[in-house]
């Protein structure tokens, strides 16, 4: 059997680990695909367990400093996976918080040191240039017996994963960040020891007063500060995963015999009827079966005002109650929930890969070995180039200081923590303003469509229909035409349905029992009361039932944005009523600023021309196809696609998901419970429509974000890797001091991460 599994990592330091650990574990036999993220430090697995484990994995990547996270799962009410995944998440947290604290201590204990080699050395310059009081020979000779030790306790304290960087490397073959580090930071000290200890004897070939320590000091220290830094604030990138994970509620109060009893809430089953008090939060999902209040539901779907919840209203886990007391009836428990759906997904996005991240991959695959190829001809043409202008002395130094700084100042980490950490953020931030993103790629497309498709009904209107007005004509009069349309649309799940149904409870008006009840797609439906058959629908069911009649005669409301529904025997057309469904007050602005955006607003639509066109005259709405059966709203969008458009459209997630589908983003509009969410690319929680703007934004910002970091990290390798070869040196005397490569390393990673997290701040 082949199962998907992710799995938390251990060990990763820089996006050249998440190329080896692929590599090596795509060699396995039995694994099919992998995946590994460096943002969130997860890796997707698909594998054969009959071929292969995760404990193989692990025998694997051990040697090379990783290790899968893999947990025994207690089962939780969730299944064993799903737990085992959050218990791992968790646990990786505390411990990654515990790492981050050790690095803390490290970095404090050898900052000092890095600050006293520093003092040093400025003071050797400007001393020099007499610019401050010189050394003496005494201070001279205590300063640079001090600096061997520095550079000796830096080495084996905060510098021991880059010495392992180098022994993996000469041991496996295998090269990541830490061997460039570790290489570029032990040469110079060995070099530096060597002139140390061979001091006379070297001093007619070597230029014995340049050595550099410093280097290996300074270069260490900033690395660890940078490392910090990064870690620290790369946590924060993840906040909104912990936040949902606390929403999540531990116990729940249910009826047991008769009896209220306090129970662990993966104990409650579907059915339970649960009690929820003043100001505690739902556990799971369920329908309010006694008493009402206000729930706070803005943890879900970003919506600040508390909800009214009456009896029949679906309550969702998570969300938490005001002041009211009332009773519901679970029906979503574990794994089921909204709230544990959404979870997964945001998970599953923040983990997933975007498609602008592919060259990025590439290029770090090969990163690290085409930098050490260089930091080799650098240090090659220093020598070769160098002896006939400042002897075999000066041309060893150049050579070294070229090497060392190419090492330390290439940094493929800056690049791939690129990608990842905004989309982390961006998806984040969304979760935290109910628009659920399904994976990375949905929010590059939608920044890149140019189409906005919204389907009326629900989307743009409130989907909440009111009957308007009814007309008999022929021999019944209204009371009998509600009667039996309300008969006939009691079975339906319409939204027009809905309307008459309710207009016929209002008026006390009986609905009867029908047989051979059955929709007509796109068109209405019918039934039999007592033994005549009756249609129900719009203009198509007339005309299907060659019922001449003349559809000018409905244009007085339709043009007022009215849905007519009209009822019909085989023969006769016996009445007509009017819904109308009110336009979301929201709509004429998103609209609006969707056309800010750039973004085209088409609008899809079964229902009548002149009813659809009114209110996409009234909204805005670019183009509207009207009277379109369902299965032709898909092949509207894919005529669209072939003419070269990026479309998104934007439904109710049921029964639009084919045309959600079709298009290249699928934005689906989820109410309450019943939300569609895994068919959707996008899931904007609640109803409310200028979700959609902030959706759209909010790819704007992330893919902004994610393009400022790639142009930086590019630039600064770009940049960087020659100026620290000295390339420049012969026109501009310009050659990047490693100490100062250490430092320019250390900050470009850090400067990518807060680079994204700003992401965060931004208004949608
Ligand atoms: P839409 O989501 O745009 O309403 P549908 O395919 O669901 O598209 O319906 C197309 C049209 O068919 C509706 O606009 C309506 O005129 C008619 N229709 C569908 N279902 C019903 C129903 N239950 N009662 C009356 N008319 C219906
Ligand atoms: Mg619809």
């Amino acid at each position: 059997m082949n199962i998907p599994n992710i799995y938390k990592i251990k060990g990763m330091r820089c996006v050249s680990c998440a190329s080896i650990i692929e590599r090596t574990i795509k060699k396995i036999d039995g694994v099919e695909s992998v995946s590994v993220n460096n943002g969130t430090e997860n890796a997707k697995i698909s594998f054969n367990t009959e071929k292969t484990s995760p404990e193989m994995f692990n025998q694997k990547l051990e040697p090379l400093g990783y290790s899968l996270v893999l947990q025994t799962a207690e089962g939780m009410g969730m299944t064993e996976n799903e737990h085992a995944k959050h218990l791992g998440l968790h646990q990786s947290k505390k411990e990654k918080l515990k790492e981050i604290n050790e690095m803390k201590n490290g970095v404090l204990g050898v900052l000092p040191l890095a600050g006293i080699s520093i003092f040093i050395k400025g003071w050797e310059i400007f001393g020099k240039y007499n610019l401050v009081v010189p050394m003496s020979d005494t201070m001279y000779r205590f300063f640079h017996h001090l600096l061997p030790l520095f550079a000796m306790y830096i080495l084996i304290t905060i510098g021991k994963p880059y010495l392992l960087g180098i022994y993996r490397f000469f041991r496996h073959g295998k090269a990541n960040m830490d061997t460039l580090i570790g290489l570029g930071t032990t040469v110079a000290f060995v070099y530096s020891f060597i002139l140390s200890a061979f001091d006379p004897v070297l001093a007619p070939y070597l230029n014995v007063d340049y050595k550099y320590y410093d280097v290996t000091i300074v270069v260490l220290s900033f690395v660890a500060l940078g490392k910090y830094l990064e870690a620290k604030s790369k946590i924060k990138t993840g906040d909104a995963i912990e936040k949902l994970l606390g929403l999540q509620v531990k116990t729940a109060l249910v009826i047991r015999n008769g009896k209220e009893e306090e129970v662990n809430v993966n104990q409650v089953v579907s059915g339970d009827v649960v009690i929820i008090k003043p100001g505690s939060k739902i556990p799971v999902d369920g329908e309010v079966i006694e008493g009402k209040s206000f729930i706070d539901e803005s943890m879900i779907t970003g919506e600040p005002i508390p909800v009214e919840k009456n009896i029949d209203a679906q309550v969702v886990a998570g969300t938490i109650n005001t002041t009211g007391t009332f009773n519901f009836r679970a029906t979503k428990i574990g794994s089921e929930t909204l709230l544990s759906h959404i979870i997964k997904m945001v998970e599953e996005a923040q983990g997933s890969k975007a498609p602008i991240q592919a060259l990025v991959d590439k290029i770090s695959s090969v990163f690290v070995p085409v930098v050490l190829g260089l930091a080799i001809i650098a240090f090659g043409g220093w020598l070769y180039f160098g002896v006939s202008i400042f002897g075999l002395g000066g041309a060893l130094g150049f050579a070294i200081v070229a090497f060392v700084g190419i090492l330390v100042i290439a940094c493929p980490c800056a690049l791939g923590l690129a990608t990842p950490t905004a989309i982390i953020v961006g998806v984040g931030k969304g979760a935290k303003e109910g628009i659920l993103v399904k994976d990375a790629a949905t929010l590059e497309t939608l920044y890149k469509a140019n189409i906005i498709m919204v389907d009326k009904t629900g989307t743009i209107t409130k989907g909440k229909p009111e009957l308007t007005k009814v007309q008999a004509l022929g021999n019944k009069n209204e009371k009998d035409i509600i009667s039996i349309l309300a008969t006939l649309e009691s079975k339906s799940e319409h939204p027009i349905a809905q309307a008459i149904v309710n207009y016929a409870k209002e008026k006390n008006i009986d609905i009867k029992s029908i047989s051979n009840f059955e929709i007509i797609k796109g068109k209405g439906l019918k039934g039999t009361i007592g033994d005549t058959e009756y249609f129900a629908g719009n203009l198509k069911i007339i005309s299907d039932l060659n019922i001449s009649y003349n559809p000018e005669s409905l244009e007085q409301e339709t043009k007022q944005g009215k849905t007519p529904v009209l009822l019909a025997d085989k023969n006769t057309l016996l009445g007509i009523v009017f819904v109308a469904d009110p336009i979301k007050p929201e709509a004429i602005e998103t609209v609006k600023t969707l056309h800010k955006l750039q973004k085209k607003v088409l609008m899809l639509s079964g229902d009548n021309k002149n009813t659809a066109e009114y209110i996409a005259k009234i909204v805005g709405i670019d183009k509207v196809f009207a009277e379109v059966m369902p299965d032709d709203k898909l092949n509207i969008i894919k005529d669209l696609q072939m003419k070269g458009n990026i479309v998104a459209m934007v439904g109710d997630g049921v029964n639009d998901a084919p045309a959600l589908a079709q298009a290249n983003v699928g934005i689906a509009m989820g109410t309450g419970t019943d939300v569609a969410i895994e068919s959707a690319g996008i899931t904007l929680l609640g109803g409310d429509i200028s979700k959609l703007v902030k959706a759209v934004k909010l790819s704007k910002i992330t893919m902004r974000g994610i393009k400022q970091n790639l142009f930086w990290a590019f630039i600064y390798n770009i940049v960087g890797i020659p100026l620290a070869g000295g390339v420049f040196y012969p026109v501009f005397g310009w050659l990047l001091s490693p100490a100062f490569a250490g430092f320019a390393m250390a900050m470009s990673s850090v400067s990518v991460v807060l680079n994204s997290l700003r992401i965060k701040a931004k208004k949608l």
